[in-house]
């Protein structure tokens, strides 16, 4: 489905949430679409998990509105409201096995015995669970217990379901897994997800788009190829992947000068002082010298490839370049290279 078919399922109107003299969210509207696999991203403390408590009616806003389906939920207590939420602490019934933890939620809504059956089989299946159904949650592994708790949630077939850091208790391996299920699951229920993550990674490949939140601030809304190719800002442009920081100058003309390299880059902005940044894939090597010098300080492995550790005078720190593995042979530390950039790549903050 293209972005223009899609209809907003909720909408986040200038929401303010203070705690005593700190602004935990501050001023952030979003518009979530139906299908949508949305995530909230951001360091420790800059408000994801407020926000989403808000939407779960955990906490009132201290200003602004949430509308779900047009309908104002702003102070709507959480039963009320037509969502699930699901904790990153599975809080499974450890008594009740599988198949009951799933009967329980349905049960309460009053729903006939066989309408339930079908419900949980159905749910049991999408989620892999159906040969677990009679255990209990302590006979059961890390991620088996997670994909239960999914399950529980999506039972309800609630329009919108709320995930807390679903994956944070899971190894890498499994959390890697489960990313792929939790989108395929998604999609095949076709409820709108919201997540709430400090894990770029696990966010770059699950959403569909993203918020990038910092000290309560929403600071960019996009697909993770819109945040990774055209950060609007300097701290999600570190944030999200890997980013090298070049000081230097635009000059009349649109061209970007650092230590004596001359990139021609259109760009429109005033002559004066300016930081470039440019990913480690967006770098090439120049065999005839004709770009930023430097000297490898470093060259660090990753497996299909790898990053040289350049030291530049017009960077602080190392700047980053990734070459395939391949390549990594024609490459030694204190080596001095040409470093030539992309234009189409380069973000000027
Ligand atoms: P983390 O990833 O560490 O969970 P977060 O992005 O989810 O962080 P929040 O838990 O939303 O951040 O907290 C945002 C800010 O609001 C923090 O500065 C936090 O200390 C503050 N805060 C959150 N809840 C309360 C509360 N009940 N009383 C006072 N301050 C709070």
């Amino acid at each position: 489905m293209t972005e223009n078919t899609k209809k907003p399922l909720l909408r986040i109107e200038k929401i303010v949430k203070t705690f005593g003299p700190v602004r935990a969210v501050d001023d952030v509207s979003i518009d979530i679409m139906e299908n949508e696999f949305f995530a909230l991203l951001g360091p420790s403390g800059c408000g994801k998990t407020t926000l989403l408590r808000m939407l779960a009616g955990f906490e009132v806003p201290t200003s602004g509105a949430i509308l779900l389906s047009g309908s104002d939920i702003t102070r709507l207590p959480p039963e009320k409201r037509p969502l699930n939420l699901m904790f990153q602490s599975y809080a499974l019934f450890p008594h009740m096995t599988v198949r009951q933890n799933l009967n329980y939620g349905l049960e309460m809504e009053g729903l006939d015995k066989s309408e339930i059956r079908r419900r949980v089989d159905e749910t049991l299946a999408a989620t892999d669970l159906t040969t677990f159904a009679e255990r209990k949650p302590d006979q059961l592994s890390g991620g088996q217990k997670q994909r239960v708790a999914l399950a529980r949630a999506l039972v309800k077939r609630p329009k919108l379901l709320l995930l807390d850091e679903p994956l944070g208790a899971l190894d890498k391996k499994l959390r890697e897994k489960m990313q792929l299920e939790l989108k395929r699951l998604q999609h095949e229920a076709g409820i709108t997800f919201v997540i709430v993550t400090h894990d770029q990674e696990e966010a770059l490949v699950m959403a569909d788009r993203m918020a990038i939140l910092r000290d309560g601030k929403l600071l960019q809304v996009g697909s993770p190829e819109e945040i990774y190719e055209r950060p609007n800002d300097r701290f999600v442009a570190n944030f999200i992947g890997i980013m090298n920081f070049i000081e230097g100058t635009i000059e009349a003309g649109g061209h970007f000068v650092a230590d004596g390299y001359r990139l021609a880059i259109g760009a429109t902005r005033a002559p004066g002082a300016a930081v470039l940044a440019i990913r480690p894939e967006n770098i090439s090597l120049s065999p005839d010298g004709d770009g930023l010098k430097g000297t490898i300080a470093d060259i660090a492995y990753h497996g299909l490839d790898r990053v040289l550790h350049v030291r530049s005078p017009a960077s602080a720190q190392p700047i980053l370049v990734r070459v395939p593995a391949g390549d990594g042979h024609k490459f030694q530390a204190g080596q001095t290279v040409s470093l030539i950039f992309n234009p189409d790549k380069c973000r000027l903050f």
